[in-house]
């Protein structure tokens, strides 16, 4: 708020306005200063900026020019865009203090820019420029260092997973997918999945007495069983159910059981393993590329492939529901994956 020489009345400067603004024209200093308190609550966020605080901008243009003294010009060249992006679009809101970044913010911040189709690497690296920029802002003593605590997170977007059916999983992929799957406790683990069809949490508490010629039985376990579980363990709706089986996944739940007391099987570690072997499973060698490469797919998508794979192998979809422990048939149909718009030979239809 100041008064501009050679004109009439109080003016404001607001800083991402870049113009003067009056105040009503009128000379008495409490009416200006009624009119701007006026004027700040309209367009939230300036609020501190009256007092001499210095804004986003000039926090963002400080950020900038630190980085050119020790950064390549690319890295200042991307800083600068993002810090515009992310200072635009802050603006639009009439937030220009440094003080009005919290975690609501920059949680509206993700979504808009996720709502607008902008991928989620693109965004963090729009977030780590802006949390670049706060650290700085923290350091002049412009913001609360609580804004690079924990409860404000700047990066930490994920690629959403794709759906689960788009995952159509080949008898080819898979076959590929264990001749690259190199670690051999993990690679049992992923072959016990693929042909039980059982949960995560089921052949985690899979026992050596749950194992019987030609067949696993998916058994719940008293308390003591295990240690995650002091008060016992059950499989999904109480069901005991026994899943037929080939020598093969006999083999993989032997060497799973063998080798689990080693292997960490942290959902996120098994996730990252799943997704080293079907990279390595989709590598090119030498200058060509695989073919027909492996889709992207989940733990879960292996239950899925049995169950289409059970289907295409004639098994009737009542006893796959019932290995896959499903309560209704139409959950099991949900697993399935058919792609068939051919229709019947006539000698296959009864009447
Ligand atoms: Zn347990």
């Amino acid at each position: 708020m100041y008064r501009r020489a050679g004109r009439r009345g109080w003016y404001a400067f607001l800083d991402w306005e870049h113009k003067d603004i009056s105040l009503g024209g009128t000379d008495d200093e409490e009416e200006a200063k009624a009119a701007f308190a006026e004027l700040l609550k309209e367009r939230r966020g300036i609020l501190e900026l009256a007092s001499g605080e210095t804004s986003l901008s000039a926090i963002f243009d400080m950020c900038r020019e630190r980085a050119q003294t020790n950064h390549t010009p690319k890295t200042v060249y991307e800083l600068h865009l993002n810090l515009s992006r992310v200072l635009t679009w802050l603006e639009g809101r009439g937030i220009a203090s440094p003080r009005k970044v919290d975690k609501p913010l920059v949680e509206d911040y993700k979504t808009s820019r996720r709502f607008d189709g902008v991928s989620a690497s693109r965004i963090n690296r729009e977030l780590d420029s802006w949390k670049k920029a706060m650290k700085l802002a923290v350091e002049q003593r412009c913001a609360q260092p609580r804004v690079l605590e924990k409860d404000v997170v700047f990066v930490k977007l994920r690629e959403p997973r794709p759906e689960p059916h788009q995952a159509g999983l080949t008898r080819a992929h898979l076959e590929r997918f264990f001749e690259h799957a190199g670690d051999a406790g993990y690679r049992a683990l992923f072959r016990v999945v693929l042909g039980t069809a059982m949960r995560d949490e089921e052949v985690r508490h899979m026992a050596e007495g749950d194992l019987r010629k030609g067949a696993i039985v998916v058994t719940p376990k008293p308390p003591g069983a295990c240690e995650c579980c002091p008060d016992g363990w059950s499989t999904k709706g109480f069901r005991y159910r026994t899943i037929p089986v080939t020598k093969e996944t006999l083999a993989a739940a032997r060497q799973f059981l063998k080798a689990k007391g080693a292997l960490n099987l942290d959902k996120k570690k098994v996730w990252k393993k799943l997704q080293a072997f079907r990279a390595a499973a989709n590598k090119p060698t030498g200058k060509r590329r695989v073919r027909d490469p492996i889709p992207h797919f989940s733990l879960h998508d292996l239950r899925r492939a049995w169950a289409s794979h059970m289907l295409d192998a004639g098994h009737k979809i009542q006893k796959i529901s019932e290995w896959l422990g499903h309560a209704d048939v139409l959950t099991t149909m949900r697993y399935l994956r058919v792609i068939d718009n051919e229709l019947p030979k006539p000698e296959t239809l009864p009447w």
